[in-house]
């Protein structure tokens, strides 16, 4: 049996329904450049998955203006956004790199699923009343109340089938379940347009930034991965640690310190002899954080570089973005075919 594939290059191909690879639709807010959160939390689970499933990476700037319309970064934030993707390892020659402004079917299907979900079953998304309590917010945009809408369209146009997600956001993809099955049911067809994408619960490791509270650039308590190795030594020695320790010597309490959960990650090779260093107190912790962050450098070391080497041809990211959006654009428009063959309006 053959199926068209949702071939990357935008012409229809046909492969057998075993060769074929799933659908996966992953992206970010364009916030600029990247750090160690966005590094542990997703990217090394995209890097991983992109043998296994067509994977699309969408650079959301129209999501971007959900809490903040203003603009005047946003190119720049996209671009260092791609730059640190393809440093760490996204290949775009196996998967599209996108930004969502560029293909205009989001905004269509957007429009489409709008009409599809009430406004108290938006009212209802938790995400959205942390973040109203988060930025102390009176009034919410329109936009921002339907952006559960845009990210189903983003998913749906692609027919994606998974949604790599944390085991605490499998709540966030029920909208986008829920607007494939209404749709399907509204405007059924042979085959149905849209699959009902699962959550692919991914090791979402959330490495705390180094004030011990979420990692967040708006925050500045982030080590990016373009940092200098002088840069994240200078960061490393701000990290807060076990409040106890005061002085080489004392006894510590790794399973509490910050800098340790960063060796566990980073250093996984001296967790046994620093736990107990620390422990002992023979281990200060100046020459710990010392030797986490010749760690982290180490890591970051092949990215910084792949990422100089593009910035010195900044062209060719152009080119990449410019080849993604044009493949992931044939995809899109075959996926409007269906949509508007299958709502008569075609
Ligand atoms: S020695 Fe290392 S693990 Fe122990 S408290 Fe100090 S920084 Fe943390």
């Amino acid at each position: 049996m053959t199926v068209p594939a949702d071939g990357i290059d935008g012409k229809e191909s046909h492969v057998s329904v075993n060769q074929r690879k799933k659908v996966i639709l992953s992206g970010m807010r364009p916030t600029g450049k990247l750090h160690l959160g966005h590094l542990t939390g997703a990217l090394e689970n995209w890097v991983a998955l992109q043998g296994e499933y067509q994977n699309y990476h969408l650079i959301a700037d129209y999501h971007a203006l959900t809490t903040n319309p203003d603009t005047s970064d946003i190119l720049q934030n996209s671009l260092d956004m791609a730059l640190d993707w393809l440093a760490a390892g996204i290949d775009p020659a196996q998967s599209p790199v996108f930004r969502q402004s560029q293909v205009k079917q989001h905004t269509e299907l957007h429009l489409i699923l709008s009409m599809l979900i009430t406004t108290a079953r938006l009212e209802r998304n938790p995400t959205l009343k942390e973040q109203v309590r988060d930025l102390e917010m009176e009034n919410i945009a329109y936009g921002h109340l339907g952006y559960p809408v845009l990210q189903a369209a983003d998913i749906l146009l692609y027919k994606g089938e998974v949604v790599p997600v944390g085991e605490d956001q499998l709540p966030h993809i029920e909208i986008t379940r829920e607007l494939a099955r209404r749709f399907n049911a509204q405007y059924p067809a042979e085959p149905l347009v849209f699959p009902e994408p699962e959550g692919k619960i991914t090791r979402f490791a959330r490495l705390p930034g180094l004030d011990g509270r979420r990692m967040s650039k708006s925050i500045g308590n982030t080590i990016f991965l373009s940092d200098s190795p002088e840069e994240i030594t200078k960061k490393m020695r701000t990290a807060v640690t076990d409040p106890q320790k005061v002085r080489k010597g004392d006894p510590g309490h790794p399973d509490i310190c910050l800098v340790f959960a960063y060796h566990n990650k980073f250093n996984p090779g001296e967790v046994a002899e620093i736990r107990s260093g620390c422990e002992s107190g023979a281990l200060g912790c100046v020459d710990c954080k010392l030797r986490c962050a010749k760690r982290i450098a180490d890591t970051v070391a092949p990215m910084r570089a792949r990422r100089s080497e593009l910035e010195t041809h900044i062209d060719r990211v152009h080119e990449i973005l410019r080849d993604g959006e044009t493949r992931a654009r044939a995809v899109a428009e075959r996926t409007m075919d269906d949509v508007h063959r299958a709502m008569k309006m075609g």
